[in-house]
């Protein structure tokens, strides 16, 4: 597998990072096609105090979950002087872009304008991630999708959920039942930061 959209498998091409300093939030901005980051079951604990966990489903009618970072059309909330204002909580897929891992996979995004084939900080070289770029959302990632595959699998019931929007064209439901299920409890209290428009 060698890309998906703009981002490229590590073990393709040795890619480098030149640092946040010149950019304006790219990634953290809706408008620029940043909204939603795919979850595992192991990020609820970490997002749901500060952003909205919402439900979708994929082109095979799979239940997914996402957190959403903005409304689509601008900035994260937490934006701010060009710089996270959250930045120790930022949700995981902050921490590791423009690292993003895929199925087995470990991705780049060239789309993160710091990214590029020759200068600055390096961070992935012959097939390697640097060790910098790693956090341990990594580790065991694909056993941690399937378990969170399988969570969605065993509340998948169409009767449970209900419509509350979209955002960039993305369907999102709620679980709209009371539940002892701590996720399901984690999603229902995240919906305080929902933001639509
Ligand atoms: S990671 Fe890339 S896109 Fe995000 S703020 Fe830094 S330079 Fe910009
Ligand atoms: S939490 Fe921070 S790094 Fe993540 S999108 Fe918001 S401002 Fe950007």
């Amino acid at each position: 597998m060698e890309s998906v959209g703009s981002f490229v498998n590590i073990k393709r091409h040795n890619l480098y990072f030149n640092g946040c300093s010149e950019c304006e939030g790219h990634c953290c901005n809706g408008a620029k096609g940043f909204a939603a980051s795919p979850l595992i079951l192991e990020d609820f604990e970490e997002v749901y105090q500060n952003f909205p966990i919402v439900f979708s489903v994929n082109d095979e009618a799979d239940l997914v979950v996402y957190v959403m970072l903005n409304d689509g059309k601008g900035h994260c909330k937490y934006y701010s002087d060009m710089k996270c204002s959250i930045y120790e909580h930022r949700a995981p897929a902050c921490k590791l872009y423009p690292v993003s891992p895929y199925f087995e996979h470990i991705l780049v995004d060239t789309a993160c304008p710091s990214v590029n084939f020759d200068t600055g900080k390096v961070i992935c070289k012959d097939s390697k991630l640097n060790q910098d770029f790693y956090t341990q959302r990594l580790e065991n990632f694909v056993a941690k999708r399937e378990a969170t595959s399988a969570f969605l699998d065993s509340i998948k019931h169409e009767e449970y959920f209900s419509y509350i929007g979209e955002i960039l064209g993305l369907p999102l439901f709620k679980y709209a039942y009371p539940s002892e299920n701590r996720y399901i409890q984690m999603h229902q209290a995240s919906l305080k930061h929902l933001s639509l428009a």
